[in-house]
């Protein structure tokens, strides 16, 4: 009788032990909380959280869009409708691009971004954006044609003009200005994620101190961002442009859009940039904060090198008659001080794949005739006007992201390169940056700068989307001459929950608008 008192007293605390362990593993307390059942597993991976923290062993569980669960699943004790054995690989968030370009209405699948591993876009760049009263519409409608990737819509200060009847007018009349003021607001209410300025082209170039300033403050009463294409990225006028928008910023947080210096040399130059970047964050509550795409050559239209009075609302026929020496004279002039006719690469047809210098040749006249045949709408091209060691410098920076600044139709390889290209040349080969740091750059940083509150991370909570990836298999394959090949090196890229790209095609398309 005494020993059986025993043995039962013994059997007792056994149980209660076994009870109390099943309580210290972390995965069995988390399915007695959120049951057995989930979608999406990826296992046997180093995860890279997106902090910029070192990788460490592990699995991701996913339910629906979400992440739930991370760290070691024990898998008979679940049941999981996909399992992704990563197979020692990396795991890591999806890239978020800050700065791109295309219509979701178009070309939906984006494949171009998914294959370098962007899962999250964000549109409406650079003054540019529909020209709608009313953005929610078009939200349901890009939701209801299921995007590819993640949009995150920015108002365009070009669309703000435009609708507000202020246009190409150097000054809105007061009316003008509070109806950009309510557009921008009504546009921030549906969800957009702040305002895009194009300073350099019109009609953005019209805009005063006091109309950027009065948006900033609105921006600013949405806790939003203005990303902005500054007025002049030459050497010799990047300083002043920054300080416009770093002047806004003491209302809202400022982001400085495919930072360069036109023409500037050398890694001192970027540290001189940097500098007065990190002062101006010194001084804000603000955030401020830049992105780069990791190309040398940049892309836009012909107009560029057009002075402001050939373009609208001015009449070019008219400019090209009466001051055709004058024009030609500024062409000469500006095209020289680009770096020359052979730094100009046209992307569009007729002239797609040719120099300015190859077409002078073939047509047997001056390039800036060409020119002014061609006009400031004519045509957009590649101008190779950066310096690597200041552009890698400033990508350097802990407040710099990454952009593409592409689109899938775009002829220029950074829309279908930029984030492959990141971690092939300046992770593995040029060692610049360490993987963690530079998926931080790409998912974290834009994530936090924007505001969206449950991505890039890899964490509880977090929305599902997600990378498996060795990066010695990265390849951005896009060059000048071909710029539409995907990159290479994503294995499994899975937006909110499902996998979207996977063997060098897309799966499907799960990606929606973002509404802040
Ligand atoms: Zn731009």
């Amino acid at each position: 009788m005494h020993i059986q008192r025993h043995l039962f007293f013994f059997l007792l605390f056994i149980l209660l032990l076994a009870g109390a362990c099943r309580q210290f593993s972390p995965f069995q307390s988390f399915i007695s909380e959120n049951g057995t059942n989930y979608s999406l597993l990826i296992r046997n991976g180093l995860i890279l959280d997106g902090s910029g923290a070192p990788p460490r062993a592990g699995d991701v569980l996913v339910r629906g869009d979400t992440i739930l669960y991370t760290g070691e699943v024990d898998t008979s004790l679940i049941s999981v409708e996909q399992t992704i054995d990563a197979g020692g690989r990396y795991i890591s968030p999806g890239f978020i691009d800050t700065h791109a370009h295309g219509d979701p209405l178009e070309t939906p699948a984006f494949e171009n971004f998914l294959a370098m591993g962007a899962t999250t876009i964000c549109l409406g760049q650079d003054g540019e954006s529909p020209l709608l009263e009313d953005i929610r519409n078009w939200m349901q409608q890009v939701d209801s044609v299921g995007p590819g990737v993640n949009i995150a819509m920015f108002v365009g200060h070009g669309a703000l003009r435009e609708l507000s009847g202020t246009a190409y007018k150097p000054e809105p009349t007061p009316p003008e200005m509070a109806r950009m003021e309510q557009l921008l607001n009504d546009a921030l209410d549906a969800g957009c994620f702040g305002l895009t300025t194009g300073l350099e082209y019109t009609p953005g170039l019209y805009a005063g101190e006091e109309e950027l300033l009065a948006l900033a403050r609105v921006v600013g009463r949405h806790n939003g961002l203005i990303m902005s294409h500054v007025r002049n990225e030459d050497n010799d006028a990047i300083e002043a442009s920054l300080r416009e928008l770093l002047r806004q910023g003491q209302y809202c947080n400022v982001q400085v859009s495919h930072l360069k210096v036109v023409f500037g040399k050398g890694k001192e130059r970027a540290e001189d940039i940097l500098a007065l970047l990190e002062e101006a964050r010194s001084n804000s509550r603000f955030s401020v904060t830049a992105d780069l795409y990791p190309y040398t050559a940049s892309y836009t239209g012909i107009g560029i090198v057009f002075p402001q009075w050939a373009k609208p609302p001015n009449d070019y026929e008219k400019v090209k008659r009466e001051r055709r020496e004058e024009l030609l004279d500024f062409l000469r002039r500006k095209v020289m001080a680009r770096n020359g006719p052979e730094a100009t690469l046209f992307g569009t047809k007729p002239y797609a794949g040719k120099t300015l210098a190859q077409l002078s040749a073939e047509q047997g006249r001056p390039f800036e005739e060409v020119l002014l045949d061609i006009g400031p709408a004519g045509a957009s091209g590649a101008y190779f006007v950066m310096d690597e060691a200041l552009q890698a410098r400033l990508l350097a920076d802990a407040h710099v992201m990454v952009c593409s600044d592409g689109s899938p139709t775009m002829h220029h390889p950074r829309g279908y390169g930029s984030f492959a290209r990141i971690i092939e040349t300046y992770v593995q080969k040029e060692q610049l940056l360490s993987l963690p740091e530079a998926v931080r750059k790409m998912t974290s940083l834009p994530a936090q700068t924007l505001g969206l509150a449950d991505r890039g991370l890899i964490k509880p909570g977090y929305r599902a989307d997600l990378l498996v990836f060795d990066p010695e298999n990265v390849k951005a394959t896009a060059t000048f001459p071909d710029p539409h090949r995907l990159a290479e090196g994503m294995e499994w890229v899975v937006v909110n929950g499902r996998v979207a790209f996977r063997g060098g095609q897309a799966k499907t398309r799960n990606g929606r608008v973002l509404r802040k």
